[in-house]
């Protein structure tokens, strides 16, 4: 199946939750240009990395103004956040929450991240999971080593992203998703 990508703001969203829309349309031109630039590549680059595919035609990403509120994976909200390529390294980081729900049914990689990493809080196991894959789509598809620095940085004071990104590095993006991507 082929997958778009739909990056939009929604007037709707914004009334109905009072959100700041300043500035909205600049932003978003902005990085739908450079997400654009990218999103096959990432796209393909999922799928080999996981071995999954998206079960959607179209994902809708909505991006908004920053608030305190973190971005959110269901519908996928997403929040202009530093510079553009901070802001695509959330959305890769939103579409692979997605990219393992869309699965579920058939190799579920929440449960299974959750068992390979007992010990940890629900969140902290999942985030290791998404954080390897993002690794890899930044190390191995795109070659942006910096943006995986700069999203170890933003971390810190988000304990348990902290913490599956310390479990990452300790144990290694590619031997965690041969974990997940083995059948026992
Ligand atoms: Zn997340």
């Amino acid at each position: 199946m082929k997958t778009k990508i739909r990056l939009q703001i929604s007037r709707l969203l914004n009334e109905r939750f009072k959100l700041n829309a300043d500035g909205l349309e600049e932003k978003l031109s902005a990085v739908r240009d450079a997400f654009e630039k990218k999103e096959k590549k990432i796209l393909d680059g999922l799928r080999k990395i996981t071995g999954l595919s998206f079960l959607r035609n179209y994902i809708d990403v909505f991006l908004i103004n920053p608030d305190n509120a973190p971005s959110i994976s269901f519908p996928v909200i997403v929040k202009f956040y530093g510079d553009t390529n901070e802001t695509i390294c959330i959305i890769v980081h939103e579409l692979i929450h997605n990219l393992m729900w869309d699965n579920n049914k058939n190799v579920n990689w929440s449960l299974k991240i959750q068992e390979l990493f007992k010990d940890e809080n629900r969140k902290t196991a999942i985030h290791i999971a998404v954080h390897a894959v993002l690794e890899a789509v930044y190390m191995d598809v795109l070659n942006e080593p910096e943006e995986i620095v700069k999203n170890i940085k933003q971390s810190q004071d988000k304990p348990d992203y902290r913490r599956a990104w310390e479990i990452v590095k300790a144990e290694g993006y590619k031997n965690i998703i041969a974990k997940l991507k083995s059948q026992k």
